[in-house]
């Protein structure tokens, strides 16, 4: 392999040539735009089964407007790129001896399952929607979207309690 003409100072960018002992400050920042962070692979199936492509900023962002504890964004993140270990993942790795769900051993542990579609969970957000509705004098309809991605309009507490459910099934 030749190394002639390659010159470690020069990155090749967008097809063009960076030089960057010559360039500006304001060249630099435009490089580093270019290269910014893009969407998890993972927000595909968030468009496909919550139709969300115009709010995916928002809804990613979310957590870290609600709270500020490392351990609620951490949560939030691996559930919306459903990197959690349900039972269905857990006995694809050999690591449970049942894809049923915990708590009522009928149906699939799946994400959709798991935080808001089995009966013991269903029990949990009927108490948090009258929890709510005593302390906030507002009556919810929680929905699988509201439970799984949050309330991206909403920047009040109720998203912070929504995450800290999450956790606590
Ligand atoms: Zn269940």
């Amino acid at each position: 392999m030749s190394t002639v003409g390659f010159d470690p100072m020069v990155v090749k960018c967008a097809d063009q040539a960076f030089d960057m002992l010559s360039a500006k400050t304001k060249q630099f920042y435009k490089l580093l735009l270019t290269t910014k962070a893009k969407l998890p692979n993972m927000s595909k199936r968030l468009i496909a089964d919550f139709g969300v492509e115009d709010m995916l900023d928002q809804i990613y962002l979310l957590p870290h407007f609600v709270a500020s504890e490392t351990y609620i964004w951490s949560f939030q993140y691996r559930l919306l790129n459903y990197i959690l270990f349900t039972n269905v993942k857990l006995l694809k790795i050999g690591f449970a001896l049942t894809d049923k769900c915990t708590f009522c051993n009928s149906y699939e542990e799946t994400f959709y399952h798991l935080f808001f579609e089995c009966s013991h969970v269903q029990a949990f957000w009927r108490c948090f929607v009258n929890w709510w509705a005593d302390v906030a004098d507002e009556k919810l309809t929680l929905a699988l979207h509201d439970i799984i991605l949050g309330l991206p309009k909403r920047t009040d507490i109720l998203n912070y309690m929504i995450i800290l459910g999450k956790l606590y099934i």
